[in-house]
């Protein structure tokens, strides 16, 4: 539980993005404060029963105070997934990491210091911490047999992507190594996976000034880089509003100085 009520940076949302930001932040020396709007999911707690539609879903169509871990929502010709929880997507993701191609990066639409080999020591970075590997060759998996066959059958070639998973030994404490039971997407019971909230999270305690979780309001009134934005927010567990340096506070809501919005794809009421 974080003590402070002021911080440098506010991050929105645990995710990938926002808990990587929230800690190299803390590393270059900044007190950071995480808002994640889900609940935190310890190996076990991952809901099953898909008639409990709380557990399951965030704010579906015939309960909008529902706060389950799957975001669904339906936009005009698209559909979107998201999780809703300490970790973000990294908690209902499959895993799977592969490097983009270089020619991804030629599109004019990324910024030019972006590029394959300058990226390259980062995802090497990522792939330390989330301890990426492949399926040991010598584990059995009936269904990569079948698809390697079926692939050389075309003559085509099969690699296994590196996944961010334990195999060979527990990870950490209360955790087990796969059990291939192929939960992946609906969250670990075993622990197995490197999500977020297991990995990048452990650097809380490094350092000490990043401090999460804390749940916020889904009800953003407005976010956007580099406009003026206020949001209700609040510990749910002491019931304190937080602050960051420059914020002020209108009638219980803040006024941002600086922060990182890393809420994925979800759009809240008016988010984006
Ligand atoms: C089923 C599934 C499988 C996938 N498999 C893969 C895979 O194998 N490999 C791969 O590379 N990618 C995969 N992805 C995609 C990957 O999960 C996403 O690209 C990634 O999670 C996006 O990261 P992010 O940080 O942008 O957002 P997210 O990880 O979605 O994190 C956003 C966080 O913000 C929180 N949030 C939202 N609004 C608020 C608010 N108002 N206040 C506070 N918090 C808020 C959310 O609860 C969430 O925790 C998969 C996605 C899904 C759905
Ligand atoms: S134990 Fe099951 S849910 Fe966990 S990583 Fe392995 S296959 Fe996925």
């Amino acid at each position: 539980m974080a003590k402070a009520s002021r911080y440098d940076v506010v991050v929105v949302g645990s995710g990938f993005g926002g808990s990587i930001s929230a800690l190299r932040l803390a590393q270059a020396g900044k007190s950071v404060l995480v808002l994640e709007r889900g609940k935190r999911y310890r190996p076990g707690d991952f809901p099953r029963d898909v008639t409990r539609t709380d557990e399951v879903l965030w704010r579906h169509a015939t309960r909008r105070k529902a706060q389950g871990l799957y975001d669904v929502r339906f936009l005009s010709g698209i559909g979107t997934v998201t999780a809703s929880g300490v970790g973000g997507g990294s908690l209902i993701y499959a895993n799977v990491h592969v490097r983009p191609d270089a020619n991804v990066f030629e599109d004019p639409r990324w910024p030019r210091t972006y590029r394959r080999d300058s990226l390259e020591p980062y995802f090497d970075k990522v792939a330390r911490e989330l301890r990426l590997n492949p399926v040991p060759p010598s584990m059995p998996l009936r269904k990569r047999d079948l698809f390697q066959r079926a692939a050389r059958g075309m003559g085509r070639e099969t690699f296994d992507p590196p996944v961010a998973v334990a195999f060979s030994e527990p990870p950490g404490p209360g955790r087990r190594v796969c059990q291939l039971c192929a939960e992946c997407e609906f969250g670990c019971q075993h622990g197995a996976k490197n999500t977020m909230d297991l990995t990048y999270r452990r650097g809380r305690r490094r350092w000490g000034r990043w401090s999460w979780p804390v749940r916020s309001s889904p009800t953003w009134s407005r976010c956007g880089m580099g406009t003026a934005s206020t949001a209700r927010t609040w510990c749910r567990e002491s019931g304190t509003p937080w602050r960051a340096r420059g914020w002020c506070w209108p009638r219980g809501r803040w006024a941002r100085w600086r922060y990182c919005c890393a809420a994925g794809t979800s759009r809240g009421r008016c988010l984006g």
